[in-house]
């Protein structure tokens, strides 16, 4: 079963995250294998953003939701680090400075969202405005509960505006949380991870988990659904959220666009450049330094040094206008024969 089926929360469902597993690691048990598995979906990934990035027509919106030491960090830096920073964007929501606060909730968020082509990674979202503040009463209950429609309306507009939106509630359990805590103490490098309110909000636990519940409830949508990943076991945490990555952007069926130019044109216009260049330099030294460029870039075939430039793998679905953009392969034209001695 596809894990974007199996881990969504089907629009209107009732939730009950006491009812699932935080341990659960579907049909992986040994974590070995699990961070081979993750590995090939990071290079799966990238090749994918690749292609949504040329195709420059949709874009990703991926919004991660957690309590303290759930793994949002850890998530963005495996699953999601594999990306070209060229087209992908991580932005973390704060508690609102005093400028967002004089605006309202959605302010801030709408101009974060992603442009065509691009992938937007929300460390917190719209969604803390359903969460903490709902929790901490910053304001009144008929104004968060208005704000599940608002959310709503606001996400269809972006996917009827060609954002797809991915929604992840990383589940821990308290004894989880709190073995990361420990961690977090035990390691001067995470010190700076530590926070004033970990404790306050954790005495909070039951608050939050209803909050969540009920946000989850009434805003996941086809177009922009949730999905509650087990997350106590890290490893297991990474693969489901880049598997559902990567099947999702697999479903759009994006395709690299049709060349904006007339590739017979160019290569026309190449063998002429290239001509030029043989004369100036003897046939024989241009033919050594084409050789010696296409070697130094460790490519095997031609077309297929884009690709391995951008770090990506190749395959079929990567490549296939490969073959148009041969140019060294077309037919020298016959308007470029080598010119011949004069008489
Ligand atoms: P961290 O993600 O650990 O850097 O913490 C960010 C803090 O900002 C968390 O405590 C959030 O609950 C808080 N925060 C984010 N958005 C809001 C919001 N809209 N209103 C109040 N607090 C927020
Ligand atoms: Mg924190």
């Amino acid at each position: 079963m596809k894990y974007s089926e199996q881990f969504r929360v089907e629009p209107g469902n009732e939730v009950r995250l006491n009812k699932i597993n935080p341990d659960y690691t579907a049909e992986h048990t040994k974590k070995k294998s699990a961070v081979k598995q993750v590995k090939k979906l990071d290079a799966k990934l990238r090749e994918l953003q690749y292609l949504l990035y040329a195709e420059n027509k949709r874009s990703l919106l991926v919004c991660l939701q957690a309590l303290d030491a759930a793994g949002k960090d850890g998530t963005i830096n495996h699953v999601l680090g594999s990306m070209n920073p060229q087209g992908a964007r991580v932005h973390g929501f704060k508690a609102p400075t005093k400028e967002e606060a004089e605006h309202d909730f959605l302010w801030r968020i709408e101009q974060q969202t992603p442009k065509k082509g691009e992938v937007v990674i929300f460390n917190r979202s719209q969604y803390e405005d359903v969460l903490v503040v709902r929790v901490h009463k910053l304001v009144p209950k008929e104004v968060w509960k208005g704000r599940y429609e608002l959310i709503n309306d606001f996400e269809k507009n972006l996917f009827e505006n060609g954002t797809h939106i991915l929604k992840f509630f990383l589940h821990i359990s308290p004894e989880e949380q709190l073995i990361r805590f420990r961690q977090r103490l035990d390691d001067p490098a995470r010190h700076w991870k530590i926070s004033e309110n970990d404790y306050t909000e954790r005495d909070l636990w039951d608050d939050y988990i209803s909050a969540y519940e009920e946000a989850i409830r009434k805003t996941s949508m086809k177009h922009a659904p949730w999905f509650i990943i087990p997350a106590n076991n890290k490893w297991f945490r990474n693969l489901a959220v880049a598997r559902i990555v990567a099947e999702t952007l697999e479903s759009l069926g994006m395709k690299f666009p049709e060349p904006t130019v007339n590739l017979k044109e160019i290569a026309r216009k190449y063998h002429h450049a290239e001509l030029e260049e043989e004369k100036k330099l003897g046939k024989s030294k241009w033919k050594r330094l084409t050789t010696e460029a296409k070697r130094g870039k460790g490519s095997k075939k031609d077309g297929e040094t884009a690709l391995k430039d951008e770090g990506i793998k190749q395959s079929d679905r990567a490549t296939q206008h490969r073959k148009d953009a041969q140019i060294s392969k077309a037919p020298r034209p016959r308007t470029q024969k080598r010119p011949t001695k004069q008489p």
